[in-house]
């Protein structure tokens, strides 16, 4: 009988016990809510019907129709043309094409098709470039079956990142590049306070991977940087005449970030 009593006492202990160290439904609930952000709310977007039409928050810098929103590096009208099909044609010798608004951190999409009739080769064949914030190239060029420096070939940080993979599509078919850029910021003193970085996607496959840019692109020499002001035009690269055919853009939409 005492044994009885003993056991019941142990039981009841215990389950008391259980009962006081195990939180409720509401407790937990309560402490998994000061984790939780409800503000702010992500703005709602439209996309397009795939994801290279634009997006209802984009900029559209070239949508086939008009050159309205560039101008001539240099000034001026630009010198490319716009073809029966929207797509935008560099006219060799004319000199690069530059947005007349600047940008900063951004996100980009842009489409470009090289020549189906190969001319030229290595850097000549169908080379342009997006030069971000008029300084800083990603490369463009007909990198199928053609080999080139690698840290120049399509989808390089030019001189600087070489891509992770050839994404690269046959000449002739539209390619995309999707990027995301942030920009370098500098103190008030003109020192860099911390380098632009840049992610890009290739056909949708990442070629580069949020790496660091080490300046402005230099053909010959080593990168640096020069302060700029915090948004800057995003640049178009006629190469000149280099002997190739040349090369076209379509689609090109920009979101400032
Ligand atoms: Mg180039």
């Amino acid at each position: 009988m005492k044994k009885t009593i003993l056991l019941s006492t142990t039981l009841i202990l215990t389950t008391t016990l259980i009962a006081q160290t195990k939180p409720n439904q509401d407790s937990l609930v309560k402490e998994a809510a000061k984790t939780e952000f409800w503000e702010p709310v992500p703005k709602m977007v439209t996309t397009g019907k795939t994801n290279t039409e634009t997006p209802s928050d984009a900029i559209a810098l070239f949508d086939g129709k008009d050159l309205l929103k560039w101008e001539k590096e240099k000034g001026g009208q630009p010198g490319w043309k716009i073809d029966k099909d929207g797509a935008l044609t560099v006219v060799k010798g004319s000199g690069n094409i530059a947005t007349k608004q600047g940008f900063g951190d951004c996100q980009l999409h842009i489409e470009w098709r090289e020549p189906a009739v190969i001319a030229g080769a290595s850097q000549t064949r169908g080379n342009s470039g997006i030069f971000f914030m008029g300084r800083y190239e990603l490369q463009v060029l007909d990198s199928y079956n053609n080999p080139t420096y690698v840290n120049g070939q399509a989808g390089s940080i030019y001189k600087q990142h070489i891509p992770l993979v050839n994404a690269s599509k046959k000449p002739g078919e539209w390619q995309t590049y999707d990027v995301i850029f942030t920009a370098p910021r500098f103190y008030s003193d003109g020192k860099l306070q911390s380098p632009a970085r840049i992610t890009v996607l290739h056909n949708g496959i990442l070629v580069q991977n949020n790496v660091e840019i080490k300046g402005h692109t230099e053909w010959i020499g080593q990168p640096k940087y020069e302060v700029h002001s915090d948004k800057e035009a995003l640049v178009l690269q006629d190469h000149g005449l280099d002997g190739g055919q040349p090369m076209s853009y379509r689609n090109i939409w920009v979101r400032e970030l």
